[in-house]
């Protein structure tokens, strides 16, 4: 093995990604990090996955979702 085991600083500027205001569902339980994307869910009011809460809309900046999402 030849690889370099340094690590490029992130002093230089990053390519980064572009985000976008994403409609997404939040947990109201505000020691529960879990959130979901709106468009990947059907269900009108749903319940956490982790803890059951009731979710709430919001909105977050996330990278596009990928067109080879499946249907
Ligand atoms: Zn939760």
């Amino acid at each position: 093995m030849n690889h370099s085991a340094r690590i490029p600083s992130r002093s230089g500027r990053e390519h980064a990604q572009p985000l976008y205001p994403t409609e997404v569902w939040e947990c109201t339980n505000e020691d529960c990090p879990c959130w979901m994307r709106k468009g990947l869910t059907f269900e009108e009011q749903p319940k956490c996955p982790m803890c059951g809460s009731e979710m709430m809309p919001g909105e977050r900046m996330l990278p596009r979702v990928s067109d080879k999402e499946p249907r």
